[in-house]
C-alpha cells in the first residue's frame, strides 16, 4: 500500500490529462451536434423546433461519449485486475472453449461482489 501511494502521483496526472481531454471531446462534440441538429431543423423548415432538436442531439452525443469513457475504463481496469467498483484486487478466471460453449473470462471482486463474464477464445481453447 505504502509503495502505491509514493507511485500515485503519476497516474493522478494521467487521470486529470485522460479526463481534460475527455472533456474537451464531450464539449466539442456536443457543441458541435447542437449546432448541426439546429441547423437541419432549421433548414427542414421546423425554426419552433431547431433548439430542442439541436439539444437532443447534443444529449445522444454526451450519453454515447460518456458510455464509451465508462466502458474505456472498465477495460482497462479488467485488464489491471483492479475492481472498476471499488479498486479492489479481481480475480480473473479463463475457461476453455468445449464443444457445447465458446471460451469465456470470468472476473470477480470478493470485496464488492463485482462480477463481469465476457467471451474470449484463448490459443489453448478447442476449435
Ligand atoms: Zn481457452
Ligand atoms: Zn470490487
Amino acid at each position: 500500500m505504502r509503495l502505491a501511494r509514493v507511485t500515485s502521483l503519476r497516474p493522478l496526472a494521467e487521470h486529470v490529462a485522460t479526463s481534460a481531454a475527455w472533456l474537451a471531446l464531450v464539449v466539442v462534440s456536443a457543441l458541435g451536434w447542437y449546432a448541426t441538429g439546429r441547423g437541419l431543423a432549421f433548414r427542414l423548415g421546423a425554426p419552433d423546433l431547431a433548439t430542442g432538436v439541436g439539444l437532443l442531439c447534443a444529449a445522444i452525443v454526451v450519453a454515447t461519449l460518456f458510455a464509451w469513457a465508462r466502458g474505456d475504463a472498465e477495460a482497462r481496469s479488467l485488464a489491471a485486475l483492479r475492481c472498476p467498483a471499488c479498486r479492489g484486487r479481481l480475480e480473473s478466471r479463463h475457461e476453455h472453449a468445449v464443444a457445447s460453449m465458446p471460451g469465456r473470462q470470468l472476473w470477480s471482486c470478493s470485496a464488492c461482489g463485482f462480477g463481469k463474464i465476457a467471451p474470449l477464445t484463448c490459443p489453448g481453447c478447442a476449435a
